[in-house]
């Protein structure tokens, strides 16, 4: 069988405690590299000031969001702090087949799911905060939430932590610019991975060509 000529796109899943960067860093990533494809979520919370839908996320009433997982539209969904939450499966197959890296902000539970259903393809990086007390001063700081939405994100921070020895890649988001960084690196490393360079055969086989020629 002849090879395909570019690899399916990488999903890569950045996950962590809310208020430690993974938005931040998701937008640094996509400005470094335009052709990267970010899965918009499904949820059934309600929008923050300045959120649209269909940019951020696809904001659906329960019914709605519950008729896709029927329906098998949803690759992975799961409940995070007692709202509905799941990444569309038909722009993630889209784009790998385009040979489009797709990055999912989804919690530890879709980060399962995910490899779960398509391990090959997946590389997932779990981002630390460098203290509780700073993931605190970050969500304060966000001004998006109400005292009590910020109460009960920390209070759930430790359980979404305990999950950090699942990931591929951990990073403590101490300075965005280093954070960004190491993104990066991890990222270009993995699409050089031999398997995900499917020219490769052909190239060193032109190699040898020339071998032979001399
Ligand atoms: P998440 O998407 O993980 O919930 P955000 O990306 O929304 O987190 O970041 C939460 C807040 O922390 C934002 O106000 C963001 O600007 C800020 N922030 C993110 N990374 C850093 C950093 N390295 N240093 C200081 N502030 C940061
Ligand atoms: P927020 O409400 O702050 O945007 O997101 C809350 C949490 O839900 C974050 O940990 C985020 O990663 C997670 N999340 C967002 N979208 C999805 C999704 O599609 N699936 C899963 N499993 N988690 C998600």
């Amino acid at each position: 069988m002849p090879e395909p000529k570019t690899r399916r796109g990488l999903l890569i899943i950045l996950s962590s405690p809310s208020g430690a960067g993974k938005s931040t860093l998701s937008r640094r990533l996509m400005s470094w590299d335009p052709t990267l494809s970010f899965s918009v979520s499904a949820t059934t919370r309600a929008p923050r000031p300045g959120e649209e839908d269909g940019r951020e996320y696809y904001f659906r009433s329960r019914e709605d969001f519950e008729e896709m997982v029927r329906t098998g539209d949803m690759l992975e969904h799961a409940e995070v702090f007692g709202n509905l939450y799941g990444s569309p499966r038909g722009p993630v197959v889209a784009a790998m087949e385009a040979g489009r890296d797709t990055l999912f902000d989804i919690d530890w539970q879709g980060g399962q799911q995910v490899k779960q259903a398509m391990r090959d393809d997946v590389v997932s990086i779990f981002i630390l905060p460098p203290s509780i007390a700073e993931l605190e001063r970050r969500l304060t700081t966000r001004g998006q939430d109400s005292v009590e939405v910020i109460a009960d994100r920390m209070a759930k921070a430790q359980a979404e932590i305990s999950h950090w020895a699942e990931y591929d890649y951990v990073l403590v988001n101490r300075d965005l610019d280093e954070a960004e960084a190491e993104l990066r690196t991890i990222l270009t490393a993995e699409r050089m991975r031999r398997e995900r360079q499917p020219g490769l055969t052909d190239f060193v086989r032109g190699l040898n060509r020339e071998f032979d020629a001399r």
